[in-house]
């Protein structure tokens, strides 16, 4: 039996097409290119552009609004596969679909819809998620960003933090209070152009990620139809909540693909690498390292299932499930990516390979989307019974 083949439990015929077509663009379209473009910190427009042209930019999208109509599974399965070749493009499919799109599809309005989520969902546009700021990004309710009503506008005014691909995007879901004394009951959800008078954004220098285009955003006096606010005034984080299940689930199905991008980078080196007269992967300390690796993707990978699995089920929410999921996924990945460069060894660190820049990207998972601690403490909160659904 192959590894491929444990894979494939309980997963319906489509969903095995659609796992396998994102392999297969994957390893043809991204593995190629993605060393040359980290080198040159090039943003993959022209790979995100075919991947819109398979429908991967709005895949839980009703095909009625432009998308492909795919169940959770699916999705998750194609976060795992694009993951598995290129930290950026799975970054943009999960920030497009989890947060903006799905945002849309929920609460948007029917001109909104036509306007925003057709574009987002075909891929002909690009959507950035602002929500963390410089004050901080885990205390989302104390956010400084403000909206001020002025006619049929809003005047938004404030500064985003690590906005990825927001230079190349042309819708923001921007979170900004209307009234600050209210706390997360001020909080708004808006669709923001880019460009528009009075929006700056600078690409932030980071250690990793280069070609990630994450930035420093500023809004100076921007003029928001109020018409593009999604939800109602003060039910911004009643739009961020009903997703963050999904956003949590796609970022654990990017962590399982990571991670099994080291144990494939592993298990080659391990049959190519000879000392003491063998290939390495005949010493049993590797074989340790390999198969450790191997059970905890595995683990991962079912919990990530599971969610994609009661979400499709009808699960309204799977916010305990999917913070688990998360927590698990993203901490299996960072351990897999360190046990990588310890099988090679001094090439561990190599340009050449890719496994050390995994860590530092696999590391942004355990922050992302709620750091790990959050999801701790929500796990535990919930245990206890201080929090509930
Ligand atoms: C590469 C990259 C891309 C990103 N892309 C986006 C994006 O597209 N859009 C966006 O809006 N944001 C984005 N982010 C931001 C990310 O979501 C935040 O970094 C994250 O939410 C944490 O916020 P912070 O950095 O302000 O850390 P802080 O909130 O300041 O946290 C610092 C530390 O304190 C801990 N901590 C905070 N509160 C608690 C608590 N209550 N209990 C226990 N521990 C706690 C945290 O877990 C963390 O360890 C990105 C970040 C990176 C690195």
């Amino acid at each position: 039996m192959k590894l491929d083949e444990l894979h494939d439990f309980g997963l319906t015929e489509n969903q095995k097409m659609v796992r396998a077509m994102a392999r297969d663009f994957a390893e043809k379209e991204i593995l190629p290119k993605v060393e040359a473009y980290e080198r040159e910190g090039r943003y993959p427009r022209d790979i995100l552009e075919k991947m819109a042209s398979l429908g991967m930019l709005g895949p839980t999208v009703p095909e009625k609004y432009g998308g492909a109509g795919l169940d959770y599974v699916s999705y998750g399965l194609i976060c795992e596969e694009i993951a598995r070749a290129c930290w950026i493009c799975a970054s943009v499919i999960s920030v497009q679909n989890s947060l903006v799109n799905s945002g849309i599809v929920k609460f948007g309005t029917e001109e909104q819809k036509q306007k925003y989520l057709v574009p987002l969902a075909r891929g002909e546009k690009l959507a950035s998620a602002c929500l963390t700021e410089p004050g901080g990004g885990s205390d989302l309710a104390s956010l400084e960003s403000t909206i001020t009503p002025d006619g049929d506008d809003y005047i938004l005014n404030g500064s985003k933090v690590f906005i990825s691909h927001a230079q190349h995007s042309s819708v923001y879901f921007v979170l900004a209070s209307i009234d600050r004394t209210r706390k997360h009951k001020g909080i708004c959800a808006l669709l923001v152009e880019n460009p528009s008078p009075g929006i700056t954004a600078t690409p932030l220098k980071l250690r990793t990620l280069k070609r990630g285009n994450i930035c420093e955003v500023h809004f100076d006096n921007v003029r928001v139809p109020r018409s593009n606010l999604l939800g109602e005034e003060g039910g911004g984080f009643r739009v961020v909540g009903s997703n963050l299940d999904i956003g949590r689930f796609s970022v654990a199905a990017r962590c399982v693909g990571q991670a099994q991008a080291c144990v494939d980078a592993c298990l080659k080196y391990a049959n190519e690498r000879v000392q003491f007269g063998q290939t390495i992967g005949h010493f049993q300390m590797v074989q340790r390292i390999l198969a450790d690796m191997i059970v905890s993707v595995e683990a991962a990978r079912l919990m990530v299932y599971r969610v994609g699995q009661l979400k499709d089920a009808g699960l309204g929410r799977a916010s305990l499930e999917a913070s688990m999921a998360k927590l698990m996924a993203s901490d299996v990945c960072v351990k897999a990516c360190v046990d990588a460069i310890q099988v090679h060894g001094g090439y561990g660190f190599s340009e050449d390979l890719p496994v050390g820049r995994f860590l530092m990207e696999a590391k942004v998972l355990q922050i992302g989307e709620g750091t790990n601690e959050l999801q701790r403490a929500l796990i535990a909160e919930y245990a206890l019974g201080i929090r509930s659904y």
